[in-house]
């Protein structure tokens, strides 16, 4: 297998083989398929063995790969130049019609991955408010960025620990860990330190640790604590962002954040994203405020071609959503009938995962590797969504659903 002769290779060359750690497919007990190409709701792997795709590239392939109105726009912005470091009219279009869908994005800025805009939006949330401390949720994923990647300390109102290595204990100090949708835990380290906290910051559907929905309540609690204790609410909608509606999850649950970040979709395929708000906040980001914050590559030509006719596509199809939300109730019908007591299958919109009650990891790779067996490319985690594009027919739904009746 040509894949497996390039993970060998690979493994000497990089970290565990890949560029970003969940590729190497450890915890389902198995190697990574390297991929030749993508189409519509179908991936080929480099040995020619071809897949019903429920990855997406993580969220952005909402449209199906390579839709031809994204690639043809990308095309046509590279025979222009590929990046030149300075202003270009699509940034300018980008602003107005991000505006134009997520109201509150009042004013915004584009970086390259969403690690990057969760991070400047702490940033801001923090030069704006003048407060160090930062609440985020243990089962919420907000990129890499060291103040993100701590787990919750040993008391409850103490700050965070490292999750990673590398991160020094002083600064996870400064985030401070609640359980999702534990609005008594954010109460009570608003009450310890509500007067150094500057942000909350949540994903508003959890899509991380498997798909968590936000309870009736949660979304609107934050909202309002945050206010109270003159915090601002930063909706991290990488995911959610343009998958449960144009608007977001800020418009699915009705909840206007301060500021928001959106990657993934926002990217059309390509590298970028972007975090904004309210703008009295965001003028605190340079050049007009003292918060910095800077790209080289930030607005880059080609992703925001690929961001933008990505988003006119969602924008013009007034059904898109109707149509995504009915394959992932039919995905999520389907593998429930089968399951029963089995497994949990939450989903909302285009998005669910499935959690086995016993053993789930180990039963959780077994499902994964017949799931591949049976020509469907799953995430390779429990912790990961699967992810249905405009592309996936119901005849691509119900191959799961069969994959489903097999497994034992
Ligand atoms: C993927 C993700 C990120 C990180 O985005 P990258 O582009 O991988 O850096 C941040 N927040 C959420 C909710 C995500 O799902």
């Amino acid at each position: 297998m040509k894949s497996d002769e390039l993970f060998e290779t690979a493994c000497g060359l990089m970290p565990g083989g890949v560029n970003s750690p969940v590729r190497a497919c450890r915890r389902v007990g198995a190697t990574p398929r390297f991929i030749a190409s993508a189409r519509g709701s179908h991936i080929t792997d480099v040995d020619g063995i071809e897949y019903v795709d429920y990855v997406c590239s993580w969220g952005p392939a909402i449209l199906g790969h390579a839709h031809p109105a994204v690639v043809e726009a990308v095309r046509e912005a590279a025979r222009d130049g590929l990046t030149f470091g300075a202003p270009t009219p699509r940034e300018v279009e980008m602003a107005a019609l991000l505006r134009e869908l997520v109201p509150s994005l009042e004013t915004s800025r584009m970086v390259c991955s969403g690690t990057e805009a969760v991070m400047s939006a702490v940033r801001a949330a923090r030069g704006f408010t003048g407060r160090d401390d930062v609440v985020k949720f243990a089962d919420c994923y907000h990129g890499h960025s060291d103040g993100m990647l701590v787990k919750a300390g040993s008391g409850a109102l103490t700050g965070a620990e490292p999750d990673s290595a590398g991160v020094p204990a002083d600064y996870a100090r400064h985030t401070l860990v609640a359980p999702y949708n534990d609005i008594e835990a954010v109460e009570r380290i608003f009450a310890a330190h509500g007067s150094d906290i500057a942000a909350v910051v949540v994903e508003p559907v959890a899509a991380n640790a498997g798909v968590i929905l936000p309870k009736p309540g949660f979304l609107e609690a934050l909202r309002e604590i945050t206010s109270r204790h003159g915090a601002l609410l930063i909706f991290d909608e990488v995911i959610t962002g343009f998958r449960l509606a144009l608007g977001g999850a800020q418009e699915y649950y009705g909840v206007t954040p301060d500021l928001s970040t959106f990657g993934k979709i926002v990217g059309g395929g390509m590298p970028a994203a972007v975090y904004g708000g309210r703008a009295d906040v965001m003028r605190t980001v340079a050049p007009e405020g003292p918060v910095y914050q800077a790209g080289t590559l930030a607005g880059n030509p080609l992703a925001t071609a690929a961001g933008l006719a990505t988003l006119r596509l969602l924008k013009a199809d007034p059904d898109i959503y109707a149509r995504l939300a009915a394959k992932g109730e039919r995905l999520a019908r389907g593998l429930r009938e089968v399951f029963g007591a089995r497994a949990e299958v939450p989903q909302v919109g285009s998005l669910l995962s499935v959690s086995f009650r016993d053993d789930p990891d180990v039963t959780f790779a077994r499902w994964w590797r017949l799931l591949l067996s049976r020509g469907i490319y799953a995430a390779p985690s429990r912790f990961e969504a699967m992810f249905i594009s405009d592309a996936h027919t119901d005849d691509d739904i119900d191959l799961v659903i069969e994959a489903a009746k097999e497994f034992r």
